[in-house]
């Protein structure tokens, strides 16, 4: 019997009658012969609301005490649907991460996965039950409880997918699959039908939150099919497929712009090693538990300027104040910044796609703080307040009306440095 994997996120289980209507689905594809494992997020806002309870009582609350309240947004929803399971007359289990058998590292609120013990998932499974699995959460080898960073329950999705060599891995959301920019906030934007991993890793990371990135590439180094569809709309759906290079059936036209993204969640970091007297040790301490965005540091008397992102800190306002006030005048903490990228193949080494993007935000007086590329995109760090703009500027010029060629040509014509700096 084939293993389907689905995933439900927070908008699909957020009241009881959605849960009745996941409840629906999954009965559905049992009853079309699947074994079928279900993952569930949270009720609609319920992490959040937890992390403000916690942030309530402390600014900084220790991480194994918040892993352990975190974990309880997914034990309700999965414990709750699978009760609607079986009123609609399937058998149905549901199972915490520990119950689960999902190990992972000790890094409290950004766990990373180890292993997954299946065998009492399996056996449920031969036993004819829907497993409802808690996203979001493991345990470590003492037996804490731990959580996968925000998102997390698409990273659990794509590793049990994996481990019990699934056909696929289904994601269901709000939004009809993966578009050229969030649909939300760009009307413009277009759905993609098929996607490779590599581009929408880098969309994901970039931050288009419809998937998690590290579950993306998960998916992709472990050879799962993905497919993103939505939970209340019927039809339209996103593959995402693992090797694309490989496939029989998958030929990537491979744009030169996949899509633009944003994210809001940046803090950056600016301290000279050499003035600190542990050569900035205990900086790099107090960051190393978040996700690094991007670092740059050269020689030990140069500047360090990280950027990391804030959202695994409960309060970021109290970070920033806390690093300011240990490190004085020697570190500079910048909050309120956001990243707007521009995603393709390739992309980030072709300097006429860069100068391109610089030139339209210098024009729209946008102040580009710092720029960075990685293999498949091209960043640049905003405040906070204009990432939506750029991401429409960006999204209308490099998707919507001009042929991406045509702008990387001009730039070149126009002069590549003279065009960076405009
Ligand atoms: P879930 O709770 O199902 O995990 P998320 O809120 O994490 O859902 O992700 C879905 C959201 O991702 C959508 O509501 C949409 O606003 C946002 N999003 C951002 N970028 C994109 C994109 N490129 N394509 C689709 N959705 C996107
Ligand atoms: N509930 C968690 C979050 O809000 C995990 C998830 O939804 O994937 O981040
Ligand atoms: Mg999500």
């Amino acid at each position: 019997m084939k293993i389907i994997v689905q995933k439900y996120g927070g908008s699909s289980v957020a009241t009881i009658e959605k849960l009745k209507n996941v409840a629906r689905r999954v009965v559905e594809t049992k009853r079309q012969g699947h074994a079928v494992v279900v993952v569930v997020s949270a009720m609609g806002n319920a992490t959040d609301d937890l992390v403000e309870l916690a942030r309530q009582l402390s600014g900084d609350p220790s991480r194994r005490e918040l892993d352990a309240l975190l974990a309880t947004g997914e034990m309700v929803s999965t414990a709750l649907l699978a009760i609607a399971i079986q009123e609609s007359g399937e058998k149905a289990v549901a199972l915490n991460g520990m119950q689960c058998g999902i190990v992972t590292n000790n890094v409290h609120s950004n766990a990373r996965i180890l292993e997954v013990r299946s065998a009492r998932l399996r056996e449920h499974l031969g036993q004819g039950n829907v497993v409802v699995v808690a996203g979001f959460q493991g345990f470590t080898s003492e037996g804490d409880l731990t959580t996968l960073g925000r998102g997390g329950s698409d990273t659990t999705a794509v590793t049990l997918a994996a481990a019990l060599s699934a056909e696929q891995c289904e994601i269901y959301t709000d939004v009809a699959g993966v578009f050229t920019a969030d649909p939300r906030l760009v009307p413009g934007a277009r759905y993609l039908k098929e996607l490779g991993a590599t581009e929408t890793q880098e969309l994901a990371w970039t931050g288009a939150k419809v998937l998690k990135a590290e579950a993306v590439e998960f998916a992709s180094t472990n050879g799962v099919r993905m497919v993103v569809r939505s939970t209340f709309e019927g039809g339209q759906d996103t593959w995402v497929h693992p090797y694309p290079e490989s496939s029989q059936s998958f030929r990537p036209r491979r744009a030169a712009v996949a899509g633009v993204s944003g994210r809001k969640d940046i803090i950056r970091i600016n301290f000279i090693p050499a003035e600190l007297a542990d050569g900035g040790e205990a900086i790099f301490a107090l960051i190393a538990k978040y996700d690094l965005i991007s670092g740059a540091a050269s020689s030990f008397g140069e500047p360090a300027d990280v950027l990391i992102s804030n959202l695994e800190i409960p309060d970021p306002a109290g970070f920033a104040r806390e690093l300011r006030s240990r490190f004085g005048d020697r570190i500079a903490v910048s909050e309120q910044l956001g990243v707007v990228s521009l995603v393709g193949f390739g992309l980030g080494s072709r300097p006429g796609a860069f100068c391109a993007a610089f030139r339209l935000l210098g024009q729209a007086h946008i102040p580009v703080l710092k720029s960075f590329t990685t293999r498949e995109s091209l960043c640049f760090v905003v405040d906070v307040s204009r990432v939506d703009e750029a991401v429409l500027l960006m999204h209308e010029a490099f998707i919507e009306t001009a042929s991406p060629e045509s702008i990387f040509a001009s730039a070149r014509e126009n002069g590549g440095r003279k065009g960076m700096t405009a």
